[in-house]
């Protein structure tokens, strides 16, 4: 049982890194290897009493990847089962078709977005990202200093 919590993003933003994080273990393997995750773990977790059972899925390579073949529609089956979407983004680069196609694919799921590496030079256009998030809240994250992880953690409590 718990909030269905699925963890989405392009491959090396941190998604593994987070759901470490949030568990406080290393249950993920994370590489700076784009691909690393290549089956879908799941983890249970209670985040300030909201029980969720968070699920950290495998990047999906590149847009011919993404469109061409299963990602769109892994990543929507993945999505329906959803209460809560964790978006992922890397703030240290400019947000890429994939990013927006992500945005996109949420829908009407309550979602928090992650402007992660928050410790490095922001490249991210936090307007545009403003734009797609429409009401869902935004929070800068670094997955190696901790920074956001409170918030996230308080954001979402409140959501539920
Ligand atoms: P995933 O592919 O989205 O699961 O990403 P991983 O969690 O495997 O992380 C990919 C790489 O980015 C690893 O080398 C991580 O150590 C690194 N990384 C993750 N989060 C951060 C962050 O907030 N800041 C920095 N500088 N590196 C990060
Ligand atoms: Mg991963």
């Amino acid at each position: 049982e718990g909030l269905s919590t699925v963890i989405i993003g392009r491959p090396n933003v941190g998604k593994s890194s987070l759901l470490n994080q949030l568990v406080h273990e290393s249950k993920a393997i994370v590489t700076n290897v784009p691909g690393t995750t290549r089956d879908v773990i799941e983890e249970y977790v209670n985040v300030q009493g909201v029980p969720l059972r968070l699920v950290d899925t495998a990047g999906i390579r590149d847009t011919e990847d993404l469109v061409e073949k299963i990602g769109v529609s892994r990543s929507k089956e993945i999505l329906k089962t959803a209460e809560l979407v964790l978006l992922l983004i890397n703030s240290h680069e400019e947000l890429t078709d994939e990013d927006r196609m992500l945005f996109q694919l949420i829908g009407t799921t309550p979602a928090i977005i992650l402007l992660n590496k928050a410790d490095l030079p922001l490249n991210t256009s936090v307007d545009e990202v403003k734009n797609l998030a429409g009401s869902n809240p935004i929070l800068r994250t670094s997955m190696t200093d901790d920074r956001g992880l409170e918030e996230l953690e308080q954001a979402i409590a409140s959501l539920f």
